[in-house]
Parts: C-alpha cells; sequence; structure tokens
C-alpha cells in the first residue's frame, strides 16, 4: 500500500470519539514499516492493548477504526480462522474484536464484530503462512488472490462499521 504520514493516520478514524483519536499511540517501528508488503495498516496499541487500529487507502483517502479486543487471545489450543485473511492458526491467536459503529448506531452501543488476527498482522501473516508453497504451481498468483481477498474483506468491514 502506498505510504501514509502520521497525519492521515490520526485523521483516519471514523468511529473514535476525539479523545480516542488523540490518544492513539503509532506503531513504534512506523517510520520504518515496510509499507510495500502491507494491504491495510493494523496495529494493537501499545499503550492501550484491548485497543487495536486497521486502516486503509479508500481511493485518496485514508479511512480507519479503531478495535477493542473482545475476550483476549482465544484458546490457542484450536484452530482459529481470522475473517480478514482466512489464515488459520493458533501460533498468533485469533481474537474477538469488536467495533463501535459510526453516527447514531454507535451512541446507541451498536457495534460490529469479527474475528481477526489477534496481532492485526493479517499482511505478514497471508505472506509467512503459505504451506508449501513451491507445491503451487503460481504462488505470486496466489497470494495476489490472497491480497486482493484480504483488501477486499478489509473494506466490507469497515463499510459495516461506518454505514449509518
Ligand atoms: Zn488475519
Amino acid at each position: 500500500m502506498k505510504r501514509m504520514t502520521g497525519i492521515e493516520v490520526r485523521h483516519s478514524l471514523a468511529n473514535a470519539s476525539a479523545s480516542e483519536a488523540a490518544n492513539m499511540v503509532l506503531p513504534s517501528n512506523f517510520v520504518e514499516l515496510d509499507w510495500e508488503n502491507l494491504d491495510y495498516l493494523g496495529w494493537r496499541d501499545s499503550h492501550s492493548p484491548h485497543l487495536g487500529y486497521i486502516i486503509q487507502w479508500q481511493g485518496d483517502r485514508a479511512v480507519g477504526i479503531v478495535v477493542r479486543e473482545a475476550d483476549g487471545p482465544l484458546s490457542r489450543r484450536r484452530m482459529m480462522m481470522c475473517q480478514l485473511c482466512r489464515a488459520t492458526h493458533t501460533e498468533h491467536g485469533v481474537s474477538l474484536f469488536s467495533a463501535k459503529r459510526t453516527g447514531e448506531a454507535g451512541e446507541n452501543g451498536n457495534t460490529v464484530g469479527t474475528y481477526i488476527c489477534a496481532n492485526l498482522g493479517c499482511s505478514t501473516n497471508i505472506r509467512v503462512d503459505v504451506p508449501h508453497a513451491s507445491y503451487y504451481r503460481d504462488p505470486q498468483g496466489l497470494l495476489a488472490e490472497k491480497v486482493s481477498g484480504l483488501e477486499a474483506r478489509v473494506t466490507g468491514f469497515m463499510n459495516d462499521v461506518c454505514r449509518s
């Protein structure tokens, strides 16, 4: 994805209160992020570990949402599937995250929940989680498919949150 500035990231949050947006802590490695290998920007807040952020380009606009981890990582013995990148794994864990809807719905306590890689690192996970990549005739094509699927599902989730 195209690089974002810190200001773009801070101004992207569609479902955050003014204080939530002001308190957002950028990823510690923000200046050295490998944007080329990111499909969305996702990270956990180091000061408020139950919070995370998912930011994506929608056209020329950076659009982001704040998500809240519901109950901590789920059982690591069970294989869980991330609903955004479809990676199934136990190593990093999958968590249930909820996002407050924008507008009046959100003020009424309306949220959207989904299972996502606990570290919000789907972009990395789809790049390392290619089992037996050499077995596939077209590993690059397989990755491209995963990337476009991930981007589409992130957009779908954000649209759900931002639908007023
Ligand atoms: Zn994922």
